[in-house]
């Protein structure tokens, strides 16, 4: 079993790949070498891997994950068609769209502000550079019930590895940011999540 180069990927890919693991339908992160690495630890979890020499897509099919180089390539606007495709909830893609490519930043920026109480402190998306964070998508509203559902999906997933993985601790960061609001029911990941894989 291959490691995931954690090496060379952002510490924000570990956000992503547990909104993958969670049933997100494909991710996107910046990947500037160990591509190699990168592509064995997909196969050993039935994912594919498409690589433009900057950006990785790990997604459950061949063809989703050449869709979603392709209109991340176009010149059109294609925010929201990106989103859908990244499995993000519609009513984000959608506001996100709305702002354009450009003021995304600045709707993450304003986001971080929220004043996020109860189970909406989910969508805490301040740390996601850091890699603690649940959501890979800057949510529409600090009501989106949407977002706090796949957040809810990926600390699932976070909760389990802080307590399976070999090497813990990413995780650990994770589910104890989020402690307070850790899911009680069984956990059910979309693809084999195994309990050695990713802890490199
Ligand atoms: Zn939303």
């Amino acid at each position: 079993m291959t490691g995931f180069p954690w090496r060379t990927a952002p510490p924000s890919a570990a956000v992503d790949l547990l909104g993958l693991a969670a049933g997100r339908s494909a991710i996107r992160f910046r990947l500037p070498g160990d591509v190699d690495l990168a592509q064995q630890c997909a196969h050993a979890h039935g994912l594919s891997m498409e690589y433009d020499g900057t950006y990785a897509v790990w997604s459950r099919s061949e063809a989703h994950g050449r869709r979603v180089m392709q209109v991340d390539r176009s010149r059109t606007p294609h925010v929201a068609e990106l989103g859908d495709l990244l499995g993000y909830p519609s009513c984000c893609t959608n506001a996100a769209q709305a702002s354009g490519e450009a003021g995304i930043d600045a709707l993450a920026a304003a986001a971080s502000r929220w004043r996020l109480s109860g189970e909406r402190a989910l969508l805490d998306i301040s740390e996601y550079s850091g890699g603690v964070a649940l959501l890979s998508h800057v949510p529409c509203g600090p009501d989106c019930l949407e977002s706090v559902a796949q957040a809810r999906a990926a600390l699932a997933v976070a909760a389990r590895l802080a307590s399976t993985a070999a090497n813990p601790g990413r995780w650990q960061a994770i589910a104890t940011r989020f402690r307070d609001h850790t899911p009680v029911s069984p956990v059910r990941t979309t693809f084999p999540f195994s309990r050695t894989s990713f802890h490199k």
